[in-house]
């Protein structure tokens, strides 16, 4: 299956903000942002950033899509859903991206960020209520219990990664039980508890053109 493979922090750069790809180091000092927030590229500081309506736009949709891992074709998909879909198409499309399971296996902290999330389904270490789930795309629904498989709770990569939870910011959707290493998708959030900091009208404007 196809992938994005441009280096993350460049991906943060050119957005110029944390778009936390890349696990721990990202709650780090040695985020790229952090340390140099300016375009990738030789002439990245100099180069001028157009400010039209529809750049502004398209930086809003690109700022989501990375912050997923998705690429564009996967990324209109949802947005189609989302708009063939009663609601707000905004949050609709927030609240499809937040329901793929690569995401909540990440925000449950089962691993350090949501492209380790999508290797480690891949390679069938996760389970949905009980049953092996490989496709990182796979929608949870609201209960949900979501864990490592089997032996895969003894995973050293896992094991680590929940260590870590508490430096995360917790979502009032998602209850880990960290003594069972097992979580629960408690309900489909509404906008104001998803923690991301996008403008999604931009985005919806710039599809409905
Ligand atoms: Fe982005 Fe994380 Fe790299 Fe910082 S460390 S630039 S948040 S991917």
């Amino acid at each position: 299956m196809a992938r994005y493979r441009d280096a993350k922090c460049k991906l943060c750069r050119r957005e110029g903000e944390k778009l936390f790809l890349k696990g721990d180091r990202c709650y780090s000092n040695k985020c790229a942002i952090e340390k140099r927030n300016s375009p990738p590229g030789q002439h990245g500081k100099a180069r001028v950033r157009k400010s039209s309506k529809y750049n502004v736009q398209l930086r809003e949709k690109q700022k989501l899509r990375k912050t997923y891992g998705l690429l564009e074709r996967q990324f209109r998909n949802y947005f189609h859903k989302a708009a063939a879909t009663k609601g707000i198409t905004g949050t609709t499309l927030l609240q499809l991206l937040e329901r793929r399971l690569d995401n909540v296996v990440y925000r449950l902290g089962f691993t350090s960020s949501r492209a380790q999330a999508r290797q480690l389904i891949r390679h069938n270490h996760f389970e949905v209520n009980g049953k092996k789930v490989n496709i990182p795309s796979y929608l949870v629904s609201p209960g949900d219990r979501i864990a490592p498989h089997g032996k895969s709770r003894d995973l050293f990569i896992i094991r680590e990664a929940i260590k870590n939870v508490d430096a995360r910011q917790a979502v009032s959707y998602l209850d880990l039980d960290t003594n069972k290493l097992e979580g629960v998708f408690t309900e489909i959030p509404s906008r104001d508890v998803i923690p991301v900091p996008v403008d999604e009208q931009l985005i919806v404007e710039l599809y409905s053109k």
